[in-house]
């Protein structure tokens, strides 16, 4: 079984043509900007939409192992005690809990990227397995080669930060890799996200070697961690036979899951980054929802 987050069909951002991305649960990285927080623990989990809520504390009263709070006025979960039975979301009037993560087979996840062949094969589309980080669950690289099997084109959108035994076995059935360089000052990725940049560019560095033509090196451009040192990155990563680079301008789309996850978030005052602002590099220029 392999823990996904969400399934968005009609996806356009992520890889060429029409297709559907695959959100899989688990990363190892912990990004402040990430837009999809939710996927990090492999786990499923509750969230909780403080505008829809109104505040009528059933979920307090009905969860058995007493997880729910109000202690200050506004909704609390203790995810130590939460056993993610699901009881609260089934009886809040307000319909403000959702659990986020479902355990799927390899099987029901294709059927669902399968409704769309049609229109895959009309758009030179196909399937994105995104994250997290993909390639975190090991059952990851069965569910690629099965997908590859139904004849489909494949890409994952990946931080590298995989074991570098777990990368090898996947590549074959990855027709496009967009492949994450966050940073190339090991020191600041490291304190900032967790990763590894060694192990992130031995991956890089294997992949461009052997397929720079499958590859799109992609920099989320960040105010305050990596916009003031843009210029050495897109110098390391175009030092690579790669297809191309796209820039991700910083959002804060991402806000409102932190917050329903009762995070918070480093960004809530920062304005996301326009297009004006980045005018020099307009030809790697990428604008990316989600
Ligand atoms: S999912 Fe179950 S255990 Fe978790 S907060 Fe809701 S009722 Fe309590
Ligand atoms: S049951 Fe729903 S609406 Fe009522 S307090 Fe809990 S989350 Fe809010």
């Amino acid at each position: 079984m392999i823990n996904v987050s969400n399934i968005e069909r009609f996806a356009i951002k992520d890889g060429p043509g029409i297709r559907t991305a695959v959100f899989l649960k688990g990363c190892p990285l912990h990004c402040p900007w990430c837009a999809n927080p939710e996927t990090w623990s492999t786990e499923p989990l509750i969230m909780h939409k403080e505008s829809v809520c109104v505040s009528c504390r059933e979920c307090e009263k009905v969860c058995p192992v007493h997880a729910v709070s109000f202690e200050q006025g506004s909704y609390a979960v203790d995810r130590t005690k939460c056993i993610v039975c699901g009881t609260c979301v089934q009886n809040c009037p307000a319909q403000a809990l959702s659990v986020n993560g479902t355990a799927m087979s390899e099987e029901e996840i294709l059927k669902e990227v399968l409704k769309d062949i049609d229109y895959y094969e009309e758009s030179g589309g196909g399937v994105t397995f995104s994250g997290g980080e993909p390639l975190f669950q090991k059952d990851a690289v069965s569910l690629l080669k099965a997908a590859k099997q139904c004849g489909l084109h494949t890409a994952i959108e990946t931080t590298g930060m995989v074991s570098k035994q777990r990368f090898r076995e996947a590549a074959p059935y990855v027709d496009l890799f967009l492949f994450d360089i966050k940073h190339i000052d090991a020191a600041k990725l490291k304190e900032v996200t967790g990763a590894g940049f060694e192990t992130i560019k031995e991956n890089f560095e294997l992949i461009c070697s052997q397929r720079g033509r499958d590859v799109i090196a992609r920099i989320p451009v960040i105010p305050g961690f990596n916009l003031e040192d843009l210029d050495a990155i897109l110098a390391f990563v175009r030092s690579y036979p790669v297809r191309g680079v796209n820039l991700l301008p910083f959002h804060n789309f991402g806000k409102t899951k932190w917050h329903q996850l009762q995070r918070s978030y480093r960004y809530d005052e920062e304005k996301s980054l326009s297009s004006g602002e980045l005018e020099k590099y307009r030809d790697d220029l990428v604008s990316i929802g989600g």
